[in-house]
């Protein structure tokens, strides 16, 4: 890896920022400079998104993550010049989940109504499904009759497939099957004349069998005749694209050993992504992976690069050199990589692009203002129980005001939800329609069991919150995941992956300590984010930054009102987000099971005949409406 920080480098780039910003929305925040490393041109590059998750916008509250989609089409153009004048290839992926997340995408009815056509300005070689796009059928149906056509052959499908649906009962029509598009994609580089066979897979995904979308095994997909036939093939280069994270077996395992059994030599690059980290490694000394993070924070870039010797071909050369970098998604970045900034560095499609979000936001009210955070509330970058923690603030003030029964109200209760409940750090300053929308995306309401013994309801708690110690052996509901790791506690769920893999993932990511040590940098004014560690060592961040701490958020929250630390109840109400009662009464029966088991006194609690339709409502309104409507009381601008 070849570092090259060049903090001056960004210093006549930010007095033409402040001279006149162009580019990013009109409400983002512009980015400090920073120590910059610089990036390693090959003679095969590669841009890559993953996990944008309808962050087009850019950041508006994070400078380091300002730029927006128009300004990443700038970018793309001034590094394509480039690769042509050097003569080399630059190619530009995205690995999926490009929806689900950001008001951007899901202020509209139906959801997503401007986001394919912004998304579209941007010209991908190489992009694949991730599995939010598979969760809802019309998002299933706007990837197949939107997406596919809008990328014609670029949108690569190897176990994806489309059930043609007549009609809403897929239980009775069961559809034929057809690949969301084709299975590989076999061409050459524009320069070097490299032939690429490339593949687009998802992580084995069961949950999107149960839509308008099916989703074969990698396992299985690799026996298909079209990948053996594949196999046949005898490229420069294996592209392999996934909405899979590098360490997960569909990759490391399945797909990579299915290549060298029959290409012992052949380069293989990897593009995954779905556990939101940024990452890379190397499989072998010719093959290599890179996932570049989530939201549109970052733009992951690779070169390859062999010995120059006349017709040599990239599958021949004996060395080969992979480089990577993490490039922050702000102007300054994109200023430093290609050196040129301010007017000369936007486009006309990128201002035009720029300009679409902008009327986008504007369309769908996403300014809409309910209130001003007094301070940033984190989710993993403050401890839970903290006061800068997001979930502190939720369980200790907000939930117990905005989650009351008037006719109940004076009976002591405790009220059950679980982290997910919130999926992103909510920012000091102005809350609007779009930061509800990031925050939370659920409509649910909270439902209730009256009466429940007290002994009993304490025990739930802790039931739900260690569920592997009370039920060893079954599977923790996935419902009881989600928020910012949810990817990663996915992956954990539905794909092979062993539990030391995660653990050395958590450690990775989790254990990340402030930048220290490094003389050059210390005493300069260096700005918080990430400071990666990846198979190639530390260095791979584009913006050298001071690192920051992450805490684990346990995944079961309580908030208990009227009930006295110390002192035993008769009975309580049991209060839970309304998709958390079955293991809320799992947890229940559990409870009084283990009483019985100690010895100690049978608890009565009927849980049978009760369902998702005869528990009653707590309180009648909707947590996004409850919660946007706390803020607007309680958070004065
Ligand atoms: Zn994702």
């Amino acid at each position: 890896m070849v570092l090259g920080v060049a903090s001056l480098a960004t210093c006549g780039i930010v007095a033409s920022l402040i001279g006149g910003v162009a580019g990013m929305q009109p409400e983002a925040t512009l980015p400090k400079p920073a120590p910059m490393r610089n990036i390693t041109w090959g003679k095969l590059n590669i841009l890559q998104t993953t996990d944008t998750h309808g962050w087009l916008a850019g950041h508006l509250h994070e400078p380091q993550y300002s730029a927006d989609w128009g300004d990443y089409i700038s970018f793309v153009h001034h590094m394509q010049q480039e690769a042509d004048r050097r003569g080399v290839d630059l190619l530009v992926i995205d690995t999926g989940d490009r929806i689900e997340g950001n008001g951007l995408y899901e202020g509209t009815t139906p959801k997503g109504g401007f986001l394919y056509d912004i998304y579209r300005q941007l010209e991908v070689d190489l992009l694949t499904t991730g599995n939010h796009e598979l969760y809802l059928m019309e998002a299933v149906d706007n990837e197949y009759n939107i997406m596919v056509p809008n990328f014609k052959n670029n949108y690569i499908a190897s176990n994806t497939n489309y059930r043609m649906v007549n009609g809403s009962d897929l239980k009775n029509d069961r559809g034929e099957l057809v690949p969301m598009a084709p299975r590989y994609r076999k061409f050459e580089t524009k320069h070097q004349k490299a032939e690429i066979v490339a593949f687009g897979f998802i992580f084995n995904f069961p949950k999107a069998n149960k839509t308008n979308s099916y989703v074969q095994y990698v396992e299985a997909t690799i026996m298909e005749p079209w990948f053996q036939e594949a196999m046949q093939e005898n490229p420069d280069l294996f592209i392999v694209t996934g909405h899979i994270g590098l360490a997960m077996s569909e990759f490391k395992d399945t797909i990579y050993h299915a290549i060298r059994k029959h290409h012992p030599r052949t380069p293989i690059m990897f593009l995954g992504g779905h556990v939101h980290q940024r990452d890379a490694r190397l499989y072998d000394d010719r093959a290599f992976g890179i996932a570049g993070g989530r939201y549109f924070e970052t733009v992951g870039w690779v070169s390859i690069n062999w010995p120059d010797a006349p017709s040599l071909r990239l599958r021949d050369a004996e060395k080969l050199t992979f480089t990577r970098r993490y490039i922050d998604t702000n102007l300054l970045s994109f200023y430093h990589h290609t050196g040129l900034s301010g007017e000369a560095f936007e486009t006309e499609r990128g201002k035009n692009t720029t300009q679409m979000i902008t009327n986008a936001r504007k369309a769908m009210d996403l300014e809409k203002l309910y209130g001003c955070a007094p301070k940033t509330y984190w989710m993993e970058r403050a401890p839970y129980g903290h006061e800068d923690n997001v979930h502190t603030l939720l369980t200790n003030t907000i939930v117990p005001e905005i989650i009351v029964n008037p006719e109940r109200a004076d009976i002591p209760h405790v009220i059950f939800f679980n982290s997910g409940a919130i999926r992103f750090d909510i920012f000091k300053g102005r809350f609007t329609r779009d930061s509800a929308l990031i925050a939370t995306p659920f409509s649910n309401v909270f439902k209730y069991l009256p009466d429940v013994p007290y002994r009993l309801a304490k025990a739930v708690y802790d039931i739900l919150a260690d569920w592997e110690t009370h039920f060893p052996g079954k599977k923790r509901p996935y419902i009881m995941f989600t928020g910012i790791s949810e990817c990663v506690q996915q992956a954990l769920q539905e794909s092979p992956v062993s539990p030391e893999t995660m653990a050395s993932l958590a450690k990775r990511y989790h254990g990340q300590v402030p930048l220290n040590g490094d003389g050059e940098h210390e005493g300069s004014e260096l700005t918080e984010g990430y400071t990666t560690s990846d198979d190639f060592g530390d260095d791979g961040d584009d913006t050298v930054h001071r690192g920051f701490d992450t805490y684990p958020t346990p995944p079961m929250m309580q908030s208990r009102i009227g009930i006295p630390e110390n002192e035993e109840l008769e009975v309580v109400d049991v209060v839970f987000i309304d998709f958390l009662w079955e293991v809320v009464i799992e947890a229940l029966n559990k409870a009084k099971y283990d009483r019985i088991e100690s010895g100690l006194p049978r608890l009565s609690y009927n849980t049978s005949g009760l369902n998702e339709d005869n528990i009653k409502l707590y309180g009648d309104g909707r947590f996004d409406q409850m919660l946007t409507s706390w803020v607007s009381k309680h958070w004065p601008c």
